[in-house]
């Protein structure tokens, strides 16, 4: 029997490159090895989203870019979080054996703290470790595939786990394992530092060519090459991470020959980053225009992946609430 693992994302708009790279295209791999779930992470989201307008297209479009990027359905269940409301039922559970001491640890709340702004945070953000637990525990996942800046979050989750079955029977709920993506590849947003939505440096899935070309053509580079004379050193270079994702040893070795002897100049360096993302991207980009205009099928999809789901969270809450003595009558 294959291992079941478990992926979230958050409804947050658009996803964009680094969203595809690090975590859309990993997930996705898992499907061949892994009895998998993913799903569309609604509840974390909405510790800052207030349209519910863009909930719902946020939703769609994720799902529609997962069907576009080769999830297939028949092999792996995916749903929204929301339509398995079992797993705001553990989250209390669980908060009633999770110490402030734990919450207060994770990454950021501390950062939010560091910054004195502790008390503008909401609940949802502070007792998000407590809900991603949930998330994790209540389908029996037995890994959780993670990039290595989130290890806290898996431990944190095997700590409430322990700390439940502890407190209400051993091996109540199972302790998944970290599924660790060392190879996962990482391309820095259009400023050079990472790719997120809150440093407004993306490249959307949804973007059309020109803006995509635009962006990269205008990167930053290495400093040192104010002049098309001036020597440059890759490996502090933007671009060259976009070389070492999509290049093959050929070209990596043209940029590094051109750029430290200045034979090449970074205009004709990023080109063809721009041709080999706009390659990659442009059949699912299609694919996933095909998904977007068919709601319905997204739909039906989704509500497949949410009987999956819902089964396992079933059985899962109702050992839980027998052993908490919750099934009173
Ligand atoms: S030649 Fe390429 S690697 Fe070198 S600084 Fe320019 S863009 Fe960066």
């Amino acid at each position: 029997m294959k291992k079941r693992s478990l992926s979230g994302i958050k409804s947050t708009g658009t996803p964009h490159l680094g969203n595809y790279l690090g975590m859309i295209r990993p997930a996705i791999d898992l499907q061949d090895d892994f009895d998998s779930f993913y799903f569309v992470a609604e509840y974390h989201a909405l510790t800052s989203e207030r349209d519910p307008a863009a909930m719902r297209a946020s939703t769609h479009m994720i799902a529609a870019n997962f069907l576009a990027f080769g999830l297939d359905p028949a092999r792996a269940a995916f749903f929204r979080q929301s339509d398995v409301p079992e797993v705001t039922e553990l989250a209390w559970l669980l908060s009633c054996v999770t110490h402030m001491g734990l919450l207060e640890r994770a990454h950021g709340y501390k950062a939010a703290k560091d910054q004195g702004k502790e008390k503008e945070i909401n609940h949802g953000v502070f007792s998000y470790p407590v809900l991603m637990a949930a998330d994790i525990l209540i389908y029996d996942s037995d890994v959780v595939p993670i990039g290595r800046d989130q290890i806290q979050h898996l431990e944190m989750t095997r700590d409430i786990a322990v700390k439940l079955n502890l407190a209400f029977g051993e091996n109540l709920v199972k302790l998944p394992e970290a599924l660790v993506r060392e190879e996962v590849a990482v391309v820095p947003g259009t400023d050079g530092r990472k790719m997120s939505k809150s440093y407004n440096n993306t490249i959307s899935l949804r973007e059309d060519e020109d803006s995509v070309a635009k962006k990269i053509r205008t990167m930053p580079t290495d400093p040192a090459r104010v002049r098309r004379t001036d020597p440059g050193t890759p490996s502090i270079c933007p671009v060259w991470q976009f070389h070492l994702v999509y290049s093959e040893e050929g070209r990596k070795e043209w940029v590094r020959q051109g750029c430290t002897s200045a034979g090449i100049g970074c205009l004709e360096c990023k080109q063809p980053v721009i041709d080999a993302v706009l390659e990659e991207q442009k059949p699912m980009r299609e694919r996933a225009q095909m998904y977007m205009d068919d709601p319905t099928l997204v739909r039906n999809i989704i509500s497949d992946g949410c009987e999956k789901a819902r089964e396992l969270a079933s059985e899962t809450m109702r050992d839980v609430r027998e052993a908490m003595g919750l099934n009173y009558g």
